[in-house]
């Protein structure tokens, strides 16, 4: 994950590490209390608003997503994939997969175009049962 700093041209600096290193061990969306925690109980010290400070420049860069539906964060499983990352996520068990898909993105930026609208981000979310959940019933 240092690679991954370096490539997006950000300093690897500790605070950025365990972030990226609490998204890791949780493997899931988190929200940043939950990060914040997860640091914690490893003994790191780091406060909340640096947590949220470090959240918004992995998220400039595309190194984490951040959910619509929730607000909560998880590492880019895919970040030098271009074309829209979205996520599908089970509301019964609470995994999210990601999705990259290129074609995607050139609807979103011709329907974008069409309405002369500028966007800085794409951004989605289909939310419903996973695979293992609806087998499951
Ligand atoms: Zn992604
Ligand atoms: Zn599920
Ligand atoms: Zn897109």
């Amino acid at each position: 994950m240092q690679n991954a700093l370096k490539s997006k041209g950000l300093r690897d600096t500790q605070p950025r590490r365990l972030v990226i290193e609490a998204l890791a061990r949780i493997r899931s969306a988190a929200s940043p209390a939950e990060i914040h925690d997860s640091i914690d109980k490893k003994g790191a010290a780091i406060n909340l608003v640096t947590v949220y400070r470090v959240l918004e420049v992995l998220r400039e860069k595309h190194l984490i997503h951040q959910h619509p539906c929730d607000g909560r964060y998880s590492l880019c499983s895919m970040p030098d994939a271009s074309g829209h990352h979205g996520f599908l996520h089970c509301s019964s068990c609470g995994k999210t997969e990601e999705f990259v898909n290129a074609a995607l993105c050139r609807m979103e930026d011709a329907i974008a175009r069409k309405a002369k609208f500028r966007p800085s981000e794409h951004v989605s979310e289909l939310i419903g049962t996973c695979h293992s959940c609806s087998s499951r019933a």
